[in-house]
């Protein structure tokens, strides 16, 4: 086992303190990367704080990672060590069903996806992330960074941008198309990113005044502020697929009255308590609500790449983790533009 150290929470109500551990030792198949850079993202804080009620603790969050190959196993054929290279959401699955062999690993019909923390690997040892100097995964889960790219900005790509990028391109965001973004976080700025790029009229919905003229630059078509009176009425009826980017609990109805006959509201947001839809909502219009969840290697390479031809990466604020508590306090507000990621060189006792 490689002894190793970063942060981490001992339970929901614990401050993140600095925490030893394993990784095992890297396999023929294995990568080990020294981590420079992982984005803060809400689902560390959900989870740390066992908002979605699946804790293990200790847990060392982290799935944004960027970091440097120091170590490859024999068997190693698409890294060499000093390469640049990145993990996301997900560091293992079943590799042998339908959804592992259609590119869609997230989505294990074996239930074997492994998740890059918060879990249990096929060996059963807990998973560890990327608030922590290093990480072993296998080949096939860890992804090439285009060299033109800002690595510290490329970090939240790996779930902020894989998350968005995902569903913006199953229902075909792109020309001609009027396309939603609710909230304006790590998320909902990468998707606005994304659908401008994608040539689709964009419209960013935000509870945040202060946001307005960020999301004009970002690729906004145009602003609506949910929080003044009928800023609905205007427009409903003329979406084709708003994708719902909130962390907290909040009113759907409102929304799907927004989209067009056969529209889609598809949540990628995961707040603590269910969704509440009446059935009126979506049988008039025949209208589907969906949900997403990150994407598989293939397409989140493909995103990299995309990012790499589009120079897109994601707006950054640099933290450390001396401040990682005030941090996540600010992520909660909804006070970051638009996403927090951690220097690892800021980790003491390395
Ligand atoms: P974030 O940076 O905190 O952004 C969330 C945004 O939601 C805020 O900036 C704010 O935007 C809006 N918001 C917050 N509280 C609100 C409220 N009470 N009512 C209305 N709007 C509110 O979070 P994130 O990292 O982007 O993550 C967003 C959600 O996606 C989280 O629940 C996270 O766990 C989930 N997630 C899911 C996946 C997946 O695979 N499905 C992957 C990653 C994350 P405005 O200020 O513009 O209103
Ligand atoms: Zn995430
Ligand atoms: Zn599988």
């Amino acid at each position: 086992m490689i002894k190793t150290h970063g942060y981490a929470t001992h339970s929901a109500t614990t401050a993140l303190a600095p925490f030893d551990y394993e990784h095992r030792e890297p396999g023929p198949k294995d990568v080990f990367i020294a981590i420079e850079f992982c984005g803060i993202c809400h689902s560390d804080i959900h989870q740390a704080r066992n908002e979605w009620g699946n804790a293990i603790y200790p847990m060392v969050p982290g799935h944004e990672i960027v970091g440097i190959v120091k170590q490859v196993g024999s068997e190693v054929t698409k890294f060499k060590v000093g390469d640049r290279a990145a993990i996301g959401c997900l560091v293992d699955s079943c590799r042998v069903c339908a959804s592992c062999k259609a590119g869609e690993e997230q989505y294990c019909d074996n239930n074997a996806a492994v998740w890059t923390y918060n879990a249990k690997d096929r060996n059963g040892n807990v998973t560890y992330g990327g608030y922590g100097e290093n990480i072993v995964a296998d080949e096939g889960f860890v992804l090439k960074v285009p060299a033109n790219l800002d690595p510290a900005a490329t970090a939240p790509l790996l779930c902020a941008g894989i998350t968005t990028y995902s569903p913006l391109k199953h229902w075909k965001a792109g020309p001609g198309k009027k396309i939603g973004v609710i909230g304006l976080g790590g998320l909902g700025h990468m998707a606005l990113k994304f659908s401008h790029a994608f040539g689709a009229t964009t419209v960013q919905f935000t509870t945040s005044k202060s946001k307005v003229e960020d999301a004009k630059r970002l690729g906004a078509d145009e602003v609506i502020l949910t929080r003044e009176p009928n800023w609905h009425a205007p427009h409903a009826g003329t979406f084709d697929f708003i994708l719902d980017c909130v962390s907290a609990e909040h009113d759907i109805t409102p929304y799907l009255a927004l989209l067009k006959r056969d529209g889609t509201l598809c949540t990628v947001g995961i707040p603590s308590s269910p969704v509440a839809i009446h059935a009126f909502s979506v049988a008039i219009g025949r209208k589907s609500f969906a949900g997403s969840a990150i994407g598989g290697l293939k397409e989140t390479q493909e995103m990299l790449d995309f990012c790499s031809e589009h120079n897109i990466v994601s707006d950054i604020e640099m933290t450390s983790f001396d401040k990682i508590e005030e941090a996540w306090e600010r992520v909660v507000k909804g006070d970051v533009k638009y996403r927090f990621v951690l220097d690892l060189k800021t980790l003491k006792g390395k």
